[in-house]
């Protein structure tokens, strides 16, 4: 088979929105850049060029599991978060972009001082890097149930030579000593109910349900890192989480209802409600 990249983008990318692909343009870009080990500057650069044989025979192997629906961040192993590039793996969530705007809430919540930041279901790390490459006084822990997974945030900190933040396995708080506190807590933990039909569409039929589905209504995780999270944070003291666009209410009544101050939500780069924070006075 002979296609110049042009030709051989175009083609991919109807063949990828007839599987469903909402992005089939880019991911067919994403995909051939990976294969030709370039960037994309290289393909609007070269749109005539052929592509040798085993490079096309590498491209249409991507391009099949691509159209089974399996995510490009897990057919790559990589993905982009805070301008960092991230392993990640089927265990893991592949981080979103409206996960930043949870980094840009929390990055102004830390104090101006050293201090210590915990990153609760951190999946790749994501969060906890973000944070730990922006301030490089701050300690930051990140933990995810799996060990696996927490092996895997270690080893993105180490491929980044991100020195401030460390990894640890178990359930929410349990890898922690009682005593141990935090300036912040950050977490986007699981929060959508199982019945959700989202679940059954796109990428997402392919992550992890451990890292999206919560019990009651989505809420249930929100609920015990909210709890448990008022021994954990320093007087003072701030938790940030991400939710649901439909669960800013019930949030904000959790925090509420705890004893936390000034809660209130903040919304995504979509104007939806997507991170809801509160202050322990302690
Ligand atoms: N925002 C993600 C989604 O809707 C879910 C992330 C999560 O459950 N923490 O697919």
């Amino acid at each position: 088979m002979s296609l110049s990249i042009e030709a051989l983008i175009k083609q991919t990318a109807l063949q990828l929105a007839e599987a469903g692909s909402d992005s089939p343009q880019l991911d067919a870009a994403v995909l051939l850049c990976h294969v030709l080990n370039k960037p994309r500057s290289y393909l609007l650069t070269w749109p005539e060029k052929m592509l040798e044989e085993e490079q096309y025979a590498a491209f249409d192997a991507l391009v099949k599991r691509r159209l089974t629906g399996e995510p490009v961040a897990y057919i790559l192993g990589q993905r982009e978060f805070w301008s960092l590039p991230l392993k990640v793996s089927p265990s893991t969530l592949i981080p979103r972009p409206d996960t930043e705007r949870l980094v840009e809430l929390a990055l102004d919540k830390i104090p101006a001082q050293p201090c210590s930041v915990l990153d609760l279901g951190t999946g790749t790390g994501a969060i906890a890097l973000a944070i730990a490459s922006e301030r490089a006084d701050v300690q930051v822990t990140g933990i995810d149930l799996r060990p696996e997974t927490a092996a895997l945030a270690t080893e993105n900190s180490e491929r980044l030579t991100i020195r401030n933040a460390r990894f640890l396995a178990g359930s929410w708080y349990t890898p922690l000593a009682e005593t141990a506190q935090f300036a912040v807590i950050v977490s986007n933990p699981p929060y959508i109910d199982e019945a959700d039909p989202h679940l059954s569409q796109g990428d997402v039929r392919f992550e992890p349900k451990s890292a999206l589905v919560a019990d009651d209504n989505g809420l249930a995780d929100i609920q015990i890192i909210s709890e448990q999270g008022r021994q954990h944070l320093q007087p003072g003291g701030w938790l940030l989480m991400e939710h649901g666009f439909e669960q800013g209410e019930a949030v904000r009544t959790i925090l509420q209802e705890l004893g936390y101050n000034l809660v209130s939500t903040a919304q995504d780069y979509a104007g939806l409600d997507r991170v809801t924070m509160g202050c322990w006075q302690g």
